[in-house]
């Protein structure tokens, strides 16, 4: 290349340099507006929800139990009773049928029947111990069934998920499976202590298994950047090869508590919502949660852009990395949130919250019983 080439060279490139700077500045730019006029409008228009006996929660009962409001009929139980175990409070005594599937999610579910069993009228209901609903929307007349989590296309009735006491994921850290809220949450503040927001690593940070390919996109941007992000994919039970962790080797778990270190936590969908997601706000860090369709009993409560940064399912790599940077760059708007959601979930979900949610609930939809529940010889005491 001779030197007027060179220059003409170099003249188009700085050109063309320039001109695509300025053009990804000025989407970095629009994107920037975006956001800060997000979390403005939800600053605005959030109201903080009632609190006194738990009452915040009260309206997704009232949601749930919509459909059942002309009442609920015997008919309708022993229709629904092949989506779950079949439970019924009598005379203020807990009784099941004998089959659970998961017999460490029923010993959570009845650890908090047993708190509330005194104050409970006659209820028989089908509960279903699945990740997954049963009952889709607008197919027949809905049945009545509980179920930890769903989305809206269907009609179940949602109650607290039996990890609040036992019954969890199984993993290494926690091999009896997940639960005990009570004391992770204690130990989880603790841990968010000496990790102040000052002192946290400014990064991303995800542990989990593939139960969902939403999650992909974050396990290859941290193994492109691993500067902005650190996430891996660890073993579940269904591990049988590498591919099952994206063509890696599966990550060490870190502890709920150890998720503290880090400025940044993601929350994707699993099977059915995670338990994951209430555990990552204590530690007082910016929750990124990953689609918003999958829904336990008390998410509906907690605002996208005031409680946590809400991230299109469909995200790529790309805009993951986008919407990170902007964070990184407006720090304070970052602390803000996630003090917002700490704070929520410090003081609405606690075990006197999730005990008072089973009271109130089975009280309501006892209300909407149509016969009186009688025993019967399939049903056994549970005694705790
Ligand atoms: N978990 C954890 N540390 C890890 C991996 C998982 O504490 O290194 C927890 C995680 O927070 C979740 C549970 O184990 O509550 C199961 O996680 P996984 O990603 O396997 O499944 P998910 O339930 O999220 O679909």
């Amino acid at each position: 290349m001779n030197t007027l080439n060179f220059a003409l060279f170099y003249f188009i490139n700085a050109v063309a340099c320039h001109h695509d700077h300025s053009r990804s500045k000025n989407m970095y730019d629009k994107l920037s507006n975006q956001i800060i006029g997000k979390i403005n409008k939800a600053k605005n228009e959030y109201t903080s929800c009632y609190t006194k006996n738990g009452t915040c929660f009260y309206p997704n009962i009232l949601n749930d139990l919509e459909p059942f409001k002309n009442g609920i009929t015997r008919e309708m139980i022993t229709g629904a009773a092949d989506k779950g175990t079949r439970y019924m409070i009598y005379n203020h005594d807990v009784y099941r049928e004998a089959k659970c599937m998961f017999p460490a999610r029923c010993e959570g579910i009845e650890y908090f029947l047993s708190k509330i069993q005194l104050n409970t009228p006659d209820v028989e209901f089908i509960l279903n111990t699945r990740d997954w609903p049963q009952i889709i929307k607008h197919y027949g007349d809905p049945k009545p069934v509980f179920s930890f989590s769903k989305t809206d296309d269907y009609a179940d009735i949602m109650y607290p998920a039996w990890s609040f006491w036992s019954g969890g994921p199984a993993i290494k850290l926690h091999p009896s499976g997940l639960g005990r809220w009570d004391s992770l949450r204690k130990s989880i503040l603790k841990q968010a202590e000496q990790w102040p927001w000052k002192n946290k690593i400014n990064k991303g940070f995800f542990r989990g298994s593939r139960t969902s390919e939403q999650r992909d996109p974050l396990i290859l941007l941290s193994r492109n950047q691993p500067e902005l992000v650190d996430a891996a994919y660890t073993k579940n039970q269904a591990w049988k090869s590498d591919k099952d962790t994206l063509f890696a080797p599966p990550a060490d778990e870190i502890s709920l508590e150890d998720h503290c270190q880090y400025k940044y936590l993601f929350n994707f969908r699993g099977v059915a919502a995670s338990f994951r997601f209430k555990h990552l706000f204590l530690c007082k860090s910016l929750v990124f949660h990953v689609g918003e369709d999958w829904k336990e009993f008390f998410y509906q409560f907690m605002k996208p852009w005031y409680h946590y940064v809400p991230i299109n399912p469909n995200a790529s790599e790309k805009d993951i990395k986008n919407i990170l940077v902007f964070f990184k760059e407006h720090d304070d708007l970052a602390k803000e949130i996630a003090e917002q959601g700490y704070r929520f979930i410090r003081t609405h979900l606690r075990m006197k919250d999730i005990t008072w949610y089973w009271e109130t609930l089975l009280q309501e939809y006892a209300k909407l019983l149509k016969y009186k529940p009688k025993l019967d010889n399939e049903l056994n005491l549970i005694n705790r």
